[in-house]
């Protein structure tokens, strides 16, 4: 994703400025939780706004025009290269899995030092939730006597999961889904996109614009093709659960629940006499047949059942990735076969 100034996201513009003047007048709380669900641009705005934190230059801002990190000082450059000495950027070390106690240290050990260049450090958390317990019980203290000027913005789309010390301590700032026009827009204008395709992905995405950005990547859409096939052909006695749960092991985890999720929420909503659009999506037809079938109760109880495993999952705990697909599967079998 580019990072680089005027990429501010048009549906942010408001909460932006908002944001930026009590920057600008000194009334920022040192602590903020950036939340709302996946996609909607919560660590852009995060990235966006370090940059402008960091930013050296007194350029007085455009009238009319948001105030954004101006590209081209030393500290925006130091930005753009990723080796600013004053910011900090927290993520697990593999995708998926926990935001370890051994970060956090590092990260104690960096607030700790002098900001090298204008006093200022600036520290993202992404996703937050990811924190172990350990990690979180570790981050509160440097939350609770920040030393020097320093920013920390925290970044989660399951709230439900962060300690309660930690969200008490922050001050939250909730990035809603975007209008359905003002994301078609946008996501017609990525270079990624072909832009007869926008109205789908953001279906898909649930409206959610940068999931739907993602969608559309080749990579993405093979995937999103294997599920798709799996389903149809356990569904039509082509395949057995095991062949097909073999199969699913090359889809990211956290991609195959994100989908899944999806598809029942849309299919549910089907079953229940709403129009979703579902229909014209990949394996549409396929979907939509199967939620006729099956009838909105079992869906739910499939959804519910794949949430309880997402949560577990990120929790941080081991899961069978094979055993979890073939139960996904034949549970996914019993919604037309009882
Ligand atoms: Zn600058």
């Amino acid at each position: 994703m580019s990072d680089i100034p005027g990429s501010l996201l048009p549906w942010q513009a408001e909460q932006w400025q908002a944001f930026v003047d009590r920057f600008d007048q000194g009334r920022l709380a040192h602590a903020w939780l950036l939340r709302g669900a996946a996609g909607v641009g919560k660590l852009h705005f995060a990235k966006a706004f370090a940059a402008l934190a960091l930013c050296e230059s007194d350029a007085s801002e455009i009238s009319g025009q948001p105030r954004e990190a101006c590209g081209y000082c030393q500290g925006c450059r130091l930005m753009q290269a990723g080796s600013h000495p004053d910011y900090m950027l927290l993520s697990p070390e593999q995708a998926g899995k926990a935001i370890k106690i051994d970060q956090i240290r590092q990260l104690t050990g960096f607030t700790e030092k002098t900001a090298l260049r204008q006093g200022r450090r600036v520290i993202i958390i992404s996703p937050a939730e990811q924190m172990n317990h350990n990690a979180a019980n570790a981050l509160l203290k440097c939350l609770e006597e920040p030393a020097g000027d320093t920013i920390f913005l925290l970044v989660s789309s399951q709230l439900s999961l962060l300690l309660p010390t930690i969200r008490s301590r922050c001050q939250q700032l909730v990035f809603p889904v975007p209008p359905h026009d003002t994301a078609k827009d946008w996501l017609e204008k990525q270079d990624t996109v072909v832009s007869s395709a926008a109205e789908s992905l953001l279906e898909m995405a649930g409206g959610r614009p940068l999931l739907a950005r993602e969608y559309a990547s080749k990579d993405i859409q093979q995937q999103q093709q294997i599920l798709i096939d799996g389903l149809q052909d356990v569904s039509s006695g082509r395949r057995t659960p095991v062949e097909v749960a073999a199969d699913w092991l090359d889809v990211p985890q956290d991609r195959l629940t994100g989908w899944m999720q999806q598809w029942l929420y849309q299919m549910v909503r089907f079953a229940a006499g709403s129009n979703t659009g579902l229909e014209n999506q990949v394996g549409g037809k396929m979907l939509v047949y199967i939620a006729g079938k099956s009838g909105s109760k079992n869906l739910v109880q499939l959804y519910d059942w794949l949430l309880q495993q997402n949560n577990i999952m990120n929790r941080g705990m081991n899961l069978n990735r094979q055993l979890f697909c073939e139960q996904l599967l034949i549970r996914w079998l019993h919604l037309t076969v009882r």
